[in-house]
């Protein structure tokens, strides 16, 4: 399976969802997110630190494209909405290959400099508390982190 999609009715469910994959990732995974302007990108990390143990506030990185939280292992949030694709490389490769998990909000707008490797998530609106979040996984390492999250949620 490298697709599938899980439906939330409310921000806490998303927020599990999230949380569970914070306590699942390993050191050096790539997370994508995708979506409009209040999907619910930055409140999906924010279930993800959980997760994973921080204790700081996450707080959107609009401004500052990266900010780092430390967890059981680091957490690298980078929001490259105010990034332009011919940008020269901000060194973001040193974050995907590092000890952390790396969350990208807005990712296609640098898809160039994403590794090949990665889970995409993907969140729609489909009212104003219900959410679609569709993920694809590409490389093993995320197929087998995407399937152990869908048997978590389907169980
Ligand atoms: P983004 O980072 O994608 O711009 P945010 O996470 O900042 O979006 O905002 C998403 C908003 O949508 C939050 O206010 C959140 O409470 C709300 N929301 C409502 N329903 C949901 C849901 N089912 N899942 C996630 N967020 C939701
Ligand atoms: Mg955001």
């Amino acid at each position: 399976m490298n697709k599938w999609t899980m439906n939330t009715s409310t921000p806490e469910e998303t927020s599990e969802l999230a949380k569970k994959l914070g306590e699942i990732v390993q050191p050096g995974d790539v997370l994508t997110l995708e979506g409009d302007l209040g999907a619910g990108k930055t409140s999906f990390t924010k279930g993800l630190a959980k997760g994973l143990g921080v204790k700081r506030v996450v707080s959107s990185p609009t401004f500052t494209i990266i900010k780092e939280y430390m967890g059981r292992i680091p957490l690298y949030h980078m929001d490259v909405y105010r990034l332009n694709e011919g940008d020269e490389e901000l060194g973001l490769e040193e974050y995907f290959e590092g000890e952390g998990v790396s969350v990208i909000e807005w990712a296609s707008i640098i898809h160039e400099q994403l590794p090949k490797h990665r889970l995409e998530i993907v969140i729609k609106h489909t009212g104003e508390t219900t959410r679609e979040i569709q993920f694809t996984s590409l490389g093993n390492r995320y197929e087998q982190l995407s399937k152990e999250l869908a048997q978590w949620a389907t169980h």
